[in-house]
């Protein structure tokens, strides 16, 4: 009996697979995904139902699903990066599609990549980001910006689940965008489909057709077999996404490669993500801004403007914008000025604060996260793993430790990357046996990205605990200033009552905090808001002397009520 997915019958029944997995959840059907298989048979009752509640069903039904954005935005190209080992096929992968599904540009048209293109499939777009890599990816993402709606993650049949691969899954689950692994080089005689499946679900990547929700295609970046399948699969996921923009919205546009040009000056490609740009507007981006001379496409051709899902190379800038930078469009050249002064005058600010190096318990004093994200780099898998397990012994109520990655080798700039783009809790990079790259060194401090290696894991252990206790804010414990017994209460018009008190040991402090005992029995904690000697304002009364004070919100006082003054102080750790 054959089978089909349901993403295979909603092209079948010309829907898009949304549509039909919100339809089936209205027919009482929930919970089904894309890749759910149906029997010819379940096929044929769904074509009946949906055919017999087509009139109910039409207009398609607002989407139950929450909507990522908020106005009402149309399906827009999705933008797509490729990640993997070196040497598995990105670069190639790239150019195959490139070559086989970009429209041929016009005749003497520049030919040369701007950074990223657009594929056309079945009459949709896909743009692809051109610079393949982990680094590239987490840069942008480091600068604040997620420019990729969905990884690709390339791994080489033959060769399999490489440190790099790892390294690229950590960066893709950190940004929190889907993937889909291409497995490729399928072409090859030694290729092992099989065996790169396994290996990524002993990761906890499970592919679909075993069950699990990681979608993986085989591919041949070289042949071009399966492309078409991969590709699909990507406008399939910005479907179930919901990828989308409005081409009216706010302008959201990021930077993803950068030069100088010796003719043009500097020109660098954004890709639109909402809203549109258009010639003649006023940009900042980063300490760069100017009026648009002019917009190119992804083959060079000139355009007034660009929509929702477009790359554009832009002209006119007065300098190189970093990649990941965000693209903002301002009303006047006098308020771009202003915004870059401002940034500038930050940045030299940052430069000149610039700190000597602290314990790590004084670096984390000020941060105002619960969390601690890790990234963990040791010289072997065994010191890793060691260094894992003793990590996993700490504890800290009230505070979180994540490990974002953890690899083998020194610590490199893509480390630093990943951990600075780290937005919900505070990143800190631990070496064990492993040096830093001078350039990952640099950039951590440009970053502000505390780094630190140790040789000894008890010393390592050790600091996170400290770490994560000072996440969790100082302990504080009591210390008791002095004590005092009320010998008498005055009922005194238009302030209440007045304890008239003898300090029996230590002080009495005006605005300190105090404690009622009654016979032994706390009946209640406050602060002392008033002192007073005779008719006389004081700020504290010494043992042996006698006084008249009034607790806050406490109309209740006794005679023989004892008066426990204390002090919170921090416990140091
Ligand atoms: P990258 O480092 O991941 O960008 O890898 P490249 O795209 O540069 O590819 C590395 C090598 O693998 C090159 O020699 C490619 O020709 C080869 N290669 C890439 N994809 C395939 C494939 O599908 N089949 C075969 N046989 N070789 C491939």
């Amino acid at each position: 009996m054959p089978r089909k997915r349901i993403y295979e019958l909603a092209r079948e029944l010309g829907m898009s697979t949304r549509d039909l997995i919100l339809s089936l959840e209205k027919l009482g059907m929930p919970g089904m995904s894309a890749f759910h298989m149906v029997s010819e048979e379940e096929a044929e009752v769904i074509r009946g139902l949906l055919a017999e509640k087509a009139e109910t069903l039409a207009p398609a039904p607002a989407p139950a699903v929450p909507e990522r954005k908020a106005p009402p935005a149309k399906p827009r190209p999705p933008v797509v990066a490729v990640l993997g080992h070196i040497d598995h096929g990105k670069t190639t992968l790239l150019d195959q599609i490139r070559k086989t599904r970009v429209a041929a540009g016009e005749p003497g048209g520049i030919t040369q990549s701007i950074g990223a293109y657009q594929a056309q499939v079945d009459g949709k777009l896909v743009t692809f980001i051109d610079t393949p890599g982990h680094r590239a990816f987490t840069a942008m993402r480091a600068r604040g910006a997620q420019v990729t709606d969905i990884a690709v993650l390339v791994v080489a049949a033959d060769d399999g689940v490489m440190a790099q691969t790892v390294e690229a899954l950590d960066h893709i689950k950190a940004a929190g965008v889907p993937m889909i692994v291409a497995i490729n080089k399928i072409d090859k005689p030694e290729a092992n489909p099989d065996r790169v499946k396994q290996q990524l679900a002993s990761l906890g990547y499970i592919p679909e057709d075993w069950g699990g929700n990681t979608i993986m295609v085989p591919v041949s970046a070289l042949t071009g077999q399966g492309v078409d399948d991969l590709l699909e699969m990507i406008l399939l996921v910005a479907e179930m996404e919901g990828v989308s923009g409005d081409p009216e919205g706010e302008l959201e546009a990021i930077v993803v490669e950068s030069h100088m040009d010796q003719a043009r000056g500097p020109v660098a490609t954004a890709i639109v993500r909402n809203g549109t740009l258009r010639e003649r507007d006023v940009v900042v981006a980063g300490t760069a801004w100017g009026r648009i001379r002019a917009l190119l496409d992804h083959q060079g051709k000139r355009i007034p403007a660009a929509g929702p899902g477009t790359p554009v190379q832009v002209l006119g800038l007065s300098e190189v914008p970093p990649a990941g930078e965000k693209l903002a469009r301002v009303a006047t050249p006098k308020e771009a000025e202003e915004i870059v002064e401002k940034r500038r005058e930050a940045e030299r600010e940052k430069r000149l604060s610039a700190r000597p190096r602290l314990t790590l318990e004084e670096l984390l004093s000020t941060v105002q996260t619960k969390k601690l994200v890790l990234v963990i780099k040791a010289q072997s898998m065994g010191t890793l793993e060691a260094v894992r397990l003793e990590l996993s012994t700490i504890q800290a109520e009230g505070v979180e430790l994540e490990v974002l990655h953890a690899g083998v080798g020194q610590i490199t700039e893509s480390d630093v990357l990943l951990a600075a783009a780290e937005t919900q809790g505070q990143p800190l990079i631990l070496g064990f046996g492993v040096k830093v790259d001078p350039k990952a060194q640099k950039l951590a401090e440009q970053r502000g990205i505390p780094i630190r290696t140790y040789d000894i894991i008890y010393d390592l252990a050790l600091d996170v605990e400290r770490a994560l206790k000072r996440l969790l804010g100082p302990e504080m414990r009591e210390v008791k200033v002095g004590e005092a017994e009320v010998l008498r209460v005055f009922n005194i018009s238009g302030v209440g009552r007045v304890a008239g008190c003898a300090v029996r040991s230590g002080r009495i402090l005006r605005g300190a905090k105090a404690r009622i005992l009654r016979r032994g029995q706390e009946v209640f904690t406050g602060e002392i808001s008033s002192l007073k000697r005779f008719a006389e304002d004081v700020r504290e009364v010494r043992e042996g002397y006698e006084c008249g004070l009034r607790i806050q919100g406490f109309e209740d006082v006794q005679e023989g009520d004892v008066i426990e003054v204390y002090a919170l102080e921090e416990v140091p750790v």
